[in-house]
Parts: C-alpha cells; structure tokens; sequence
C-alpha cells in the first residue's frame, strides 16, 4: 500500500508519472490508484458539475498530471463512466446487504428504500453526482450502458419482492412507480440544491404509498415458491423466464375428486372389456396427433417451464408420442401364462387391470410425466387421474384434448388440478387402487405413507444424486459430453443427472479443460429462441436453493471452474437463470456432492482406482442412475454390475429411449417407468386353475 498512498500524497507529477508506468506495481496498486482517481472525481462532480469536471481540473485536483489520469481511464468520458458505475456499484452492495437482511418481501422493498433514500446516501455529495450523471445519460453511451443496467436491477429487486405480494402484472408496474419515485425525491431535492432533502420524510412518503398500493391489491396471497398468485381455489402459472401470467387455474375440490373417481371407475370397466388392440388403436391415433402439434405444445412446454424450445422441439412432445406408440403396441401383446399342471388340471394367469390409477407428476418433464403414466396405465385396460404440479399445469390439459379427439371415452384420463393436498386426496382416496409419483423423497414418503390405509400399489420415481464415471482410458471428448448431458440439459433439473462426476486423477486436468471450453460457449437465454441451450429455472425459489448450493459450495473451499452466478443480462432479469457451474477440488462429503441440487451444478471429483471408485459412487441415500465411460468394455460392464442404481448408462448419459425399463433403487424409488416392465406396475395377475376332471372330496 506504500506506493499508492505516496503517489497521492508527494504533489510531485514527474514522480507520479514515472511510478505509474513502474512496472513493478501489482494489480493491487493499480487499482487502488483508480479508486483514489474515482473518488476524486465523485468530489469533483458535487461540487462543480459535470461541465466544470474536465480531465485536467480532476488530475489537479487530485494532484496528479492528466496524462496520468488518461492512463487509466482514456479520457473524462471514461472516467466518468468508471466513477457512476462505482457509485452504482456501491448502492447495489449495500441493497444486497440489507435485502438480505429482511425476513419477508416487504421487508426487502423497505430495505430498497432504505438504501436509496437513507441518511448515508440522500446526501448533497452524493445526490449531486448522480444529478451530474444523469444529465449527461442521453449524450454519452457508456453512461447510458449503466444508467440501463442501473434501472433494470433496481426494477428487477423491487419485481421480486412484490410478486410475493401482489399479481405478477400488477408487480411490474408498481415496480417501476416505486422506482420512478425514488428518482423523483432525489432529483426534487437535488433541485432545491438539498434545501428540502429530508432523508426520514422521504422515506416516510415511499413507504406509506407501498403500504397504501400494497393494502388496495389485498387478500392476494402469493406462493413464494412459484411467484403466482394462489388461494385456496385457484393459482396462477407463470413462465419461469420472463414473469409473465400464463393462465389461472381452478383447484380441484374433494367433491372434484370424488366426482373424477366415480366417472373413471364406470369408464374403466367399459374400457377394460375392449380387446388390447383396440385400445392400442386410440393410443396410437394420439401419438399422431401429438406429433402433428408439436410445434404449438413445445412452445406451451417452453412457456411453462422455461426449457430452451431447442429441447421441447425435439424431445418432450416426441418422447410423449414415442411413449404413447409404444403402449399402443404393448396393449395387443397383454398376455397371462398357461401352466401346466398334468392330466387332471391345467392353469393359467390373466393380467388385469389394477383399476382407477392416479398420476402425480413432477414439474420438470410435465408432459413426458402425464405420457409415461397415462400410457402404460391405458394400454392395460385402467383409467387414470392426473394431477400435474401446480408449477407446470399446462401440457397435461391439452394431453387429455389429444386423448379425446383421438377416441379415448370421456373419464379414462382425467386431470385434477391443485397443490400437494389434492395429491394427498387422490393418495388417500378409497376408489383409487393405485399411485404412481414422480417427485421428491420426501412426497415419495408421505405418498407411500398416505397409500398405506388403502393398500394401494405404487409406483415412486423419485430424486437422486447419480454418479458418472470417467476412467483414464476413456475417450474423454466422449466423456465431456456425457458430463455435459449429464448435468446442464434443462438446466439440470433432472431427476437422474450425473452431478457427482468422478474423473480419473490421470486425466482430470485435461478433462477439465476441455470441459471449461465447452461449458464457457453454451448459450443461455430466451427459452424461446431457437439458439437457447439454457433456460430458466422453474421459480425463484428453486433459483434461490441452487445459488445457495453454489455460495454453500465455495464456502466449503470448492473452487468455481466456470459459471457460479445468476445471470441477470437484458430481459433475463426477469427470470431465474443460472450459469451453467462446475466446480474442482470438491471432496465427497461437501453438501454439493452429497445433496440433490436440481440445477447447473456438476462436482468434479478425483479417484486413483476402480474399488475406491465404486465405493464412493454408492455411499449415498440415493439410488436412480449411474454412468460410465472406458473404452475397456470388460471393466465397464463389470462396474456397472456393482454400482447400485436402477438406470446405467455406458459409455452415454441420460438418454431414455421408451423401450428400457427407467426407475431407481434404494431411496430412489420403487417400481419401473417405460418399456415391458411398466405392464407389471398397471395389472395385477389372475391365477386360475381348472379341472379336468371329477371332483374328488374326502367329505
Ligand atoms: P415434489 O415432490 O415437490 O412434487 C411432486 C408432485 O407431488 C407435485 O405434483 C406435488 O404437488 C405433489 N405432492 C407434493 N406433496 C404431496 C403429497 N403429500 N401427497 C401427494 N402429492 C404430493 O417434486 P417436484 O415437483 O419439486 O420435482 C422435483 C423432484 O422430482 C426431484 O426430487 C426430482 O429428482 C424428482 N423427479 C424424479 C424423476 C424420476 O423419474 N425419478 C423425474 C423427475 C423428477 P405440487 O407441487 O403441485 O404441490
């Protein structure tokens, strides 16, 4: 800190000149100097303006020659630039402080206000050079790029807190009043040259109007995981990636329910009588007709969730209409067994529908989800109640539309909509004989628990923390892609995602490298433009777990090799992005490689030999999936025979295709998705002996 402070305080320009251009300064120096230049012309500016604050005036005052201050900064535009922005900085970083501070959303637009208007900040000083600033905005670009980005965050952080408060549409304009009022104070009183700038009255008048708009928008109540407005009867969806409303929805009451349940056990004893091939008929006549709108359900998908269109063109609707095809030609081939059992008997085995299903489906893949439950459960002759997340209630509405139009009679497939009670209802509901879940552990728990009473089957697909493997003979561009399918596809909110990366040490520097390179090019942006990679997260809250997974991760000494951040740039402030983020020297007990995050967040870890490997890959609760790249296929197949999950992967990751069967093991889940497997999940087996002659009897 010596030279800096002597650099300020000799007077001496021909010493100053030459210490500047000292080679020797450290990057440390270098930006103290530009601090101590900024500062300087933050006084300049209150005090004379920003026609009075020249190069050469700043340079003397700050005792200094202007070549000096050109080193820095090039010119006073520069410099003026570099000055609003740290004024701007500064502002943020104390908003932050205390947003973080505040318990509850009003808490935080008070904490806003607080900032902007508060004794420290609503000073002369200050206010003059921001008065200074802003009269120069429409003239100079750079000062424009910060006054923008300045609005946008301010706007945006008031956004935040008050769709917790008030309807989306409505948040968005009292956002920006809010914000156009603390221009307006500061700019009256920079005005009256600070003759009426009383920082507690001004603080006083924002407050009581929030308080004022606040109380006219109520009995709004605003789920805090979703941002929509929800009350006991109806919610809203949004799209994740831009705030917008996307439609309100009725909640299914418990006399919904029953009535749901009533029409589909009469349907479904009519359904059941038909022959497989001519459910399967209907089935396939819906895969067509899905695939016909699969432009119109993809962008809806996209609206819902935030996933790039990119995905939703070429997967969701697809792998729905792969999935319904595939039952539609697994419903002639239902078949039982005859037994054998020598002259006088003989028996046989019926598979028979279990009855009503209910469908409890996750936000990520809505309606893949509806697919994979409604298909099997139809083709073997059920009828199914789906209720979709509240989050992503959509696609399943317009599955049930595909279902009719294709033949299916009305009650087979039903959707209900609601919040995790209406799960409950249908788990809990005596005329349904059986749940299949796709959700948390947690819901996969109180599901089980919830089916007990009634004996129901159940089907639970449920979360993970999957490991992938990367030996050292391993094609590692391969490998690279794999990591990368394996963690950041719909922004890695999926359920069998590869986050616990293990790399051999022998090739992990290169591994990584290479990784960088390709995690740096991906886009993300608007879901709905065609160039997108990476969307939106589903909510803000789910945002804020992911970045608080990250934070958690650098505070236990993980390093950040790319990304870490929310991005905020342009119109994605208006959504919940997150940079796709990797992290080295991570160890496996950091809350990164052991928890599920559900987000961008891939954990590289290091391993010497194929046991130790092993061993660490299974010692976790989870058990969904599992991957492995060598190029030894003797040594794959024989890992994947001892690692413990349901769904493996050699050589690739996170591909589905129908026919294999999908579920976990351990916490992960019970029963299988897809392929022949699911069919043991929707029927139940008659076993029938009969006789083939006299009946013999002792009595
Ligand atoms: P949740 O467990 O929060 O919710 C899943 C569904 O269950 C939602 O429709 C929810 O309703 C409903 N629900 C919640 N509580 C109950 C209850 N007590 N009784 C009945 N239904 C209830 O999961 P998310 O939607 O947050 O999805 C993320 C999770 O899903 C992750 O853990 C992920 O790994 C897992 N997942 C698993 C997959 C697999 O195939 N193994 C695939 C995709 C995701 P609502 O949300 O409307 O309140």
């Amino acid at each position: 800190m010596g030279a800096p402070l002597q650099l300020l305080d000799t007077g001496a320009h021909g010493r100053l000149r030459s210490i500047s251009l000292n080679r020797q300064s450290t990057p440390e120096q270098e930006d103290f100097r530009r601090i101590q230049l900024i500062e300087v012309t933050i006084d300049s500016l209150a005090e004379v303006g920003y026609v009075g604050s020249t190069l050469a005036q700043i340079a003397s005052r700050a005792d200094v020659s202007p070549g000096l201050v050109a080193h820095y900064f090039d010119d006073k535009d520069g410099l003026l630039e570099a000055a609003f922005r740290t004024l701007s900085r500064r502002l943020f970083e104390q908003m932050d402080v205390r947003m973080r501070l505040a318990h509850t959303p009003r808490g935080r637009i008070q904490a806003i206000i607080d900032t902007n208007l508060g004794p420290q900040e609503f000073t002369q000083r200050t206010g003059s050079a921001w008065l200074a600033f802003w009269g120069q905005v429409p003239h100079v670009e750079g000062l424009k790029r910060v006054q923008n980005a300045y609005q946008r965050r301010m706007v945006s952080n008031l956004r935040y807190a008050l769709v917790r408060l008030v309807p989306a549409a409505e948040a968005r304009s009292l956002a920006s009043t809010i914000a156009a009022m603390i221009d307006g104070v500061w700019l009256r009183a920079a005005l009256s040259n600070w003759a009426e700038a009383d920082s507690e009255s001004a603080r006083d008048l924002l407050s009581a109007f929030v308080d004022a708009r606040l109380k006219e928008c109520q009995p709004h109540v605003v789920d805090s995981a979703s941002r929509s407005v929800r009350t006991p009867d109806a919610f809203q969806t949004i799209n994740p990636a831009t705030g917008e409303v996307l439609a309100t929805i009725k909640v299914s009451t418990a006399s919904d329910i029953d009535a749901a349940v009533e029409a589909a056990g009469k349907a479904q004893r009519e359904w059941a009588a038909r022959t497989g091939t001519e459910r399967g008929r209907i089935l396939r006549r819906a895969a067509e007709i899905l695939r016909s709108r699969n432009a119109q359900l993809a962008q809806l998908e996209t609206r819902d969730t935030g996933k790039p269109i990119q995905e939703t063109s070429v997967v969701d609707v697809a792998s729905g209409a792969d999935c319904l095809e595939y039952f539609a030609g697994v419903a002639p081939t239902l078949a039982g067994e005859h037994l054998d059992l020598g002259p006088a008997a003989f028996g046989y085995t019926r598979r028979e529908p279990i009855g009503v299903v209910a469908g409890i489906g996750a936000w990520n893949y809505p309606l893949q989800i509806a697919c994979w439950k409604s298909a099997p459960a139809l083709a073997c002759g059920n009828a199914i109640i789906f209720k979709p997340s509240d989050m992503t209630p959509l696609t399943a509405i317009k599955l049930q539309e595909v279902l009719l139009e294709a033949g299916l009679p009305q009650g087979l497939f039903q959707v209900v909509q609601g919040f995790g009670e209406t799960g409950r209802l249908l788990s809990r509901h005596p005329g349904i004989h059986k749940v299949s879940v796709t959700g948390s552990v947690g819901t996969g728990k109180a599901v089980m628990a919830d089916c007990a009473s009634t004996l129901k089957h159940i089907t639970l697909e449920l979360g993970g923390k999957s490991p992938l493997i990367v030996c050292e003979d391993a094609r590692l561009d391969n490998a690279v892609s794999g990591a990368l399918l394996a963690n950041f596809y719909s922004a890695g909110e999926v359920c069998s995602n590869g986050t616990r990366v293990f790399v051999h040490r022998s090739v992990k520097a290169a591994f990584l490298e290479k990784l960088k390179a390709r995690v740096s090019a991906m886009k993300i942006g608007n879901p709905l433009d065609p160039e997108t990679q990476v969307g939106s997260l589903i909510s803000e809250n789910h945002m804020d777990k992911v970045l608080g997974y990250i934070a958690r991760g650098r505070a236990e000494g993980a390093q950040i090799v790319v990304g870490g951040h929310r991005v905020i740039a342009g119109e994605l402030a208006n959504g919940f992005f997150v940079a796709p983020t990797v992290f080295d020297a991570c160890h496996d007990d950091m809350a990164i490689a052991r928890d599920e995050i559900f987000g961008p967040v891939m954990t590289v870890l290091p391993f010497d030999d194929e046991d130790e490997v092993i061993a660490r890959a299974n010692a976790t609760e989870y058990g969904l999936s599992a991957g492995v790249f060598t190029n030894d296929l003797t040594r794959g197949h024989r890992m994947i025979a001892r690692l413990q999950a349901g769904t493996c992967w050699l050589n690739h990751y996170n591909i589905t295709p129908i026919e294999m069967p999908f579920g976990g093991v351990k916490m992960s889940g019970l029963g299988r998705e897809n392929g022949r497997a699911a069919i043991e999940h929707y029927t139940q087996l008659k076993s029938v002996y009969v006789a083939m002659r006299d009946v013999e009897s002792p009595y």
